[in-house]
């Protein structure tokens, strides 16, 4: 074990006595090198063929950048290279996504001001992602919490107000008595807050929402158009939560069912505890039992009602009539119907739903069943017989006739709540003036600056600390003149985040969020890279708040990002990276020891970028020898000799892998390429010609740019290296690796396939069946499969 893990250093002597590759160096001069000639920095005017690489900006925490940062970003930066290296006008940008709670929590506990916090942590984020060497165009770096940047989101806000899409209602939300803030049901795990294990309550607060409602059937629809990880699209699916079925009449209460085929088998109504018919169903002798199940519904959170197994209620006493048997049903009150969803009023039907049965058993209500086993209706008058499909359709038409029933889409998605009761967030433009109403704050008045107050500590009041300053609270009505009072929440951090890519390209623009002309260019989106846990609110947000200024007139597409892919997560030896834990990478370490050109290969090496990998110690060092190898290669290159037939012809091969692997974000695979490659060019150590290892730097350049930049100048060039294009692989080079190989199957020859001379066993057989012709012999999994190399593949089915 010893000497195996001694020779995982980079102070290995026998590799550093063959190389005088000094990463440290090396990585300096480049970096100096990229900002004097301004390498990196995109003309955003001038672009011919502008392509839009954007990676998830970070939240810049007191802990500097995590090595999943990192991961993410590198993943970005190869893509981005390399479509440089395809000719293309890259723009890689990065920014700071600072406001927001965590910020606020953290300042908080350490005692210090978010003011003076975030700064320091972007300057260390800053530092470490330049040193990463990242592409990135630091000329257009933006930070949310900046009054250049948040002038704009504040604008953002006015545009829904304009538009009749940002609202004030009052609304039951989750309330951490310990934060003392509202959470998201997502923020709520098992009735308690996710961030600091509280006992969550319900709380009614008069809130700013957005009517991303409206829009979810577009939201829905346009999915299918974008070219995104399918896991995304489905849970965005998900979310959005779209259901056909009714509305019906049960005299005066409405209920939403995704099953009128069922309402013969109706024995009940329950209504959400909240509804506003519950006082005029309830009967004397019920009244006390009902109100003190409302107020006992009243003090716990949503996210358990609507997760708790255990159902209970109580009897209104009230009765009302199926409309479709004309009897009279009795009315129920239960928690686990909720106001938020449909109408706040369901039809039970406990033989075909099984929280109604859990409900019905528990309290001795009747079950009538239906729908036969076969999928047709019975017991449901003249509509027996019917599919289930049918009945639907049937019975809502027939109630329709009687004006009882509606046909109706409704979507799980609600209207998203964007007031926030803390300090560190864009104050929200609104005031509100005793003469004139809710005033919005005229455009040409913004930024509305967020105040530097001290004590900006939330308290149980429910109001923002804002509010406890009356220099910022008092103000004259925009309109008017009188005094008026500033409204206190701040915005959602998802806000910020919901327009940060069209701000990018127009960075330095005090005259407007985003200039046409540069937005027009710039934008769709190219590709966008991140994370899975945003692939449900903050694409959703984007994607809503692009719709909103499409539909304004402001931007001229209405999805902001064409593509998406989601990376993977790394592990590190084979568990989870926690701070508890102590086994964070801490990307400075590895990067002081092993060079960030190492290091970026490395984490590329893992594994499937959009799976992620396991972070291994060891593993680090085989990807720092083949660096060393390539150095050495170049040092030791000859231009003399005419190169030999079969490495061109590996070499070619290369290309081509990872000219397909690097678009597709297969870096292991090209890395893995790119190393056995290295394998042909010095087998049995002989001197590389200069031409089977130009184009290996190249090659190499998205992943070790450093490296690549070095190389690529100690072979003559004086261009960047990422301005040299891609290298091309030659057709005929690479058919003269390949031969023709036989394909029996069960003994009788069925055709042959052209492969690689090397090819594996398992390649040949995919390969062979992906010819129809040979495929439809072979019926079902090969039993044996023979390979005789360079002539014959025997597959026994
Ligand atoms: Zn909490
Ligand atoms: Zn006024």
């Amino acid at each position: 074990m010893s000497s195996a893990d001694s020779a995982a250093t980079p102070h290995d002597p026998a590799t550093r006595e063959a190389s005088t590759y000094d990463p440290a160096a090396v990585e300096a001069k480049w970096r100096a090198r990229w900002e004097e000639r301004g390498t990196n920095v995109t003309d955003i005017a001038g672009a011919a063929d502008p392509y839009y690489a954007l990676m998830m900006f970070p939240y810049p925490s007191a802990e500097g950048l995590h090595v999943g940062n990192l991961f993410a970003f590198t993943g970005n930066d190869i893509f981005a290279r390399f479509q440089r290296m395809q000719d293309l006008d890259v723009f890689e940008p990065i920014g700071y996504d600072a406001f927001g709670i965590h910020s606020e929590n953290y300042a908080l506990k350490v005692g210090v001001h978010p003011a003076e916090m975030i700064p320091r942590n972007i300057a260390n984020f800053r530092r470490q992602l330049v040193r990463a060497g990242l592409m990135v165009d630091w000329t257009r770096e933006l930070s949310t919490t900046d009054p250049a940047y948040y002038k704009w989101t504040q604008w953002v806000f006015l545009q829904l107000y304009k538009e009749g899409l940002a609202y004030k209602k009052t609304a039951a939300v989750n309330w951490c008595p310990n934060d003392k803030t509202v959470l998201a049901n997502e923020q709520v795990i098992g009735g308690e807050c996710e961030r600091c294990g509280a006992q969550v309550e319900q709380r009614f607060l008069e809130q700013w929402f957005f009517a991303i409602s409206k829009f979810a059937g577009r939201l829905l629809d346009n999915l299918d158009t974008l070219d995104w990880s399918d896991t995304t699209k489905t849970a965005q699916r998900n979310w959005i939560g779209k259901s056909a079925g009714a509305e019906i009449w049960f005299d005066d209460i409405k209920v939403f069912t995704t099953r009128a085929d069922t309402i013969f088998g109706a024995t009940y109504v329950v209504l959400a505890p909240e509804h506003p018919l519950v006082d005029a169903h309830t009967t004397d002798a019920q009244r006390e039992a009902v109100n003190a199940y409302r107020e006992r519904t009243a003090r716990r959170d949503l996210v358990s009602r609507k997760t708790s197994k255990e159902k209970t209620g109580v009897a209104t006493g009230g009765f009302v009539t199926n409309p479709a048997t004309g009897e009279q049903i009795p009315v129920w009150v239960s928690d686990y119907v909720l106001m938020e969803y449909g109408t706040g009023a369901i039809m039970a039907v406990p033989a075909h739903d099984e929280r109604d049965l859990e409900f019905a058993h528990g309290f001795e209500l009747p079950v009538k069943k239906v729908v036969h086993e076969n999928e047709t209706l019975i017991e449901s008058g003249p509509f027996n017989g019917l599919t289930v499909e049918e009945g639907k359709h049937a019975i809502v038409a027939a109630l329709q006739k009687q004006g009882k029933a509606e046909p109706i889409t409704n979507y799980r998605l609600h209207d998203w709540c964007i007031s926030r009761q803390r300090y560190w967030g864009p104050p929200i433009p609104i005031v509100y003036c005793d003469q004139c109403g809710v005033v919005p704050v005229p455009e040409d008045q913004l930024p509305v600056l967020l105040p530097h107050i001290d004590d900006f500590k939330p308290d149980d009041s429910g109001v923002s600390p804002l509010a406890r300053h009356d220099e910022w609270y008092r103000v004259p009505c925009p309109t008017c003149g009188a005094m008026a009072r500033r409204e206190t929440d701040v915005s959602d951090t998802f806000l910020d985040s919901a327009w940060y890519f069209l701000r990018y390209p127009s960075v330095g623009d005090d005259a407007a969020p985003f200039d046409p002309a540069i937005t027009k260019k710039w934008l769709p989106v190219d590709s966008y890279i991140g994370g899975n846990e945003h692939a449900v609110l903050h694409l959703l947000y984007s994607r809503f708040i692009t719709m909103v200024l499409h539909d304004a007139g402001l931007l001229d597409f209405e999805e902001p990002f064409t593509k998406f892919r989601a990376h993977g997560l790394i592990i590190r030896e084979g568990s989870k990276m926690s701070k508890s834990r102590g086994n964070v990478v801490n990307p400075d370490e590895y990067i002081d020891t092993w060079g960030a050109d190492s290091f970026r290969t490395y984490l590329m090496f893992l594994g499937p970028f959009e799976e992620g990998g396991d972070f291994r110690d060891k593993g680090i060092s085989g990807v720092r020898r083949f660096l060393d190898r390539l150095w050495v290669s170049v040092r030791d290159a000859d231009p003399a000799v005419t190169p030999e037939p079969d490495v061109m012809r590996k070499l070619h091969a290369t290309i081509r892998k990872v000219g397909e692997d690097v678009p597709r974000l297969s870096y292991n695979t090209a890395i893995a390429a790119m190393m056995e490659y290295m394998n042909t060019l010095r087998a049995s150590e002989r001197t590389p010609r200069r031409a089977e290892v130009e184009p290996l730097v190249q090659l190499v350049a998205p992943f070790a740019p450093h490296l690549a930049e070095e190389l690529w100048q100690q072979l003559g060039h004086d261009k960047s290296i990422f301005d040299s294009g891609w290298p091309a692989f030659d057709p005929a080079l690479l058919a003269e690796d390949e031969i023709t190989l036989m394909v029996q199957v069960n003994g009788k020859t069925r055709g042959s396939v052209r492969v690689a001379r090397d090819v594996t066993q398992d390649a040949a057989v995919e390969r062979a069946t992906a010819d129809p012709g040979i495929a439809k012999f072979v019926t079902g999994t090969p039993k044996k499969v023979i390979l005789v190399p360079g002539r014959l593949l025997s597959i026994v089915v």
